[in-house]
């Protein structure tokens, strides 16, 4: 047996190599990373050397701790309570990960990160700028007004991450990017990410970057850990094969996406009424709701989060064995950053995907992007026939497109880690259903050879 002190030491080596602050090097540890990924061994040294960086990384890779690590060891010297370094990210889910991350890897290291973005009062914000950071993470919106007001001093910035730049694109924060950046020091360090790179972020880097190292992980497609699969299945039957599927998979968690926040609240709805511990996550939620929502599935209430893309935006829930796309996503971007939500730091994951007859065509570019062609599913004993009832009510309904929102937002700030996610274990509750915790893949044999476990 090897000495588990000598093997936990071991374990450190390769992020020895970055000669971190013991300080962060303890955050390491305490989070279990073992060794860095791909792109925390490419970026690190680099951003360390306060060159830019493109970091071109799909979603799941460990690119967040790619760039906190290093800015927290540079923030490791120098002043105190003042802003030295902003993360922009287009969601709050992200602007709270990251800051999780933050006080989670920095949690000996005394620096204190704020988040700032709307939805919530800007006076607790303001209040934490007054007490003193070092690290602010914020969403364009709510950034903006407190520049405006002149709340929010960035004349001492050393380090600008923008990150998710592709998603922020997509949500139309490309003008705002480049209002925020024209107040800010020219005299500074900017790290730029994204997992996929459309010609506006390419023109946006190629503005906002000096001479930056370019690093990629992958070609710009799903996390190669993740097994997709394709349901067949017209509009009128999805929430039927969607409780079968479910109840005849072996599944952790799940995340669930439609294409409309009322889809997803109805959908929600549905499953709680048939036994599921299900929850949905859109954003017309309050702040508070998001988070409850978040938290609940996280550590472990709610197996099932019924979500629209932008609201699951960022999800870092780590369990999630199955990616379910309820509704198809408009793009094949979307689909990478749905499919992103599992797989996550190279564990494995099942992304289903219903089709209806209209969308088989989109079906070529996922497979074009993914460079193999999806294995198409027929669930047994499940009646495809059914015909469509008269005067459909509106669930199934052919839908519409998604309204791109703009930007949400609160405040928020840590000077200690995180607390981490629980999960609680229980296979069944005050009668309603949980999906079995077992093995995470499921292969179409295993679906098709596992007896319905009729848990209604
Ligand atoms: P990200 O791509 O930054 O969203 O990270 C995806 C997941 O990987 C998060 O849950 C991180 O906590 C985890 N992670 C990041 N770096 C490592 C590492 N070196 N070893 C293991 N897990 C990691």
């Amino acid at each position: 047996m090897p000495d588990p002190q000598i093997e936990k030491e071991g374990l450190l080596m390769n992020f020895k190599s970055f000669n971190l602050h013991p300080h962060i090097e303890s955050g390491i540890k305490a989070l279990g990373y073992a060794e860095p990924t791909p792109i925390q061994t490419q970026c690190i040294p680099s951003i360390l050397r306060e060159q830019d960086v493109m970091g071109l990384a799909q979603t799941g890779t460990g690119k967040t701790a790619a760039f906190v690590l290093p800015i927290l060891q540079r923030l490791m010297d120098g002043p105190r309570k003042r802003i030295r370094a902003l993360i922009i990210a287009p969601t709050r889910e992200l602007a709270e990960q990251t800051h999780e991350s933050m006080c989670q890897l920095g949690r000996q290291t005394k620096l204190k990160s704020i988040t700032i973005y709307g939805g919530t009062k800007k006076e607790s914000q303001i209040r934490m700028l007054r007490k003193g950071a070092e690290i602010a993470v914020a969403c364009p919106g709510r950034l903006i007004d407190l520049m405006d007001q002149g709340t929010i001093d960035l004349s001492r910035l050393e380090v600008l991450v923008l990150d998710e730049a592709d998603r922020m694109f997509d949500m139309g924060f490309l003008p705002d990017i480049r209002t925020i950046m024209k107040r800010l020091p020219k005299q500074r360090q900017t790290l730029l990410f994204a997992a996929t790179m459309p010609d506006d972020i390419r023109e946006l880097a190629h503005d906002v970057l000096h001479n930056p190292v370019t690093f990629q992980i992958g070609d710009i497609a799903p996390v190669s850990t993740v097994s997709h699969a394709l349901y067949p299945v017209e509009q009128h039957l999805k929430k039927d094969l969607l409780m079968k599927l479910l109840d005849r998979t072996d599944t952790e968690s799940v995340l669930v996406f439609t294409r409309t926040k009322i889809r997803a609240t109805r959908l929600a709805k549905h499953m709680k009424q048939a036994g599921f511990f299900a929850t949905s996550l859109q954003g017309d939620l309050s702040q508070f709701k998001r988070q409850a929502a978040l938290n609940g599935f996280r550590n472990g209430k709610y197996q099932i989060l019924v979500a629209t893309d932008i609201a699951a935006r960022g999800i870092d829930v780590s369990r999630i064995s199955h990616v379910i796309n309820y509704d198809m996503p408009d793009t094949v971007d979307a689909y990478t950053h749905r499919i992103g939500r599992t797989g996550r730091a190279a564990r494995t994951g099942d992304a289903f995907t219903f089709v209806t007859s209209k969308e088989r065509a989109f079906v070529w570019t996922i497979e074009k992007v993914l460079g193999e062609k999806i294995e198409r599913r027929t669930l047994e004993d499940f009646d495809y026939t059914t015909p469509a009832p008269s005067g459909n009510g509106g669930f199934d309904r052919p839908q519409l497109p998604v309204k791109q929102r703009r930007g949400m937002n609160a405040t928020g700030e840590c000077t200690l880690a995180a607390s981490p996610p629980t999960h609680p274990a229980s296979s069944r509750r005050n009668g309603s259903r949980r999906l079995s915790a077992g093995t995470l893949f499921s292969s179409s044999s295993r679906l098709k050879s596992r007896k319905p476990r009729g848990l209604r």
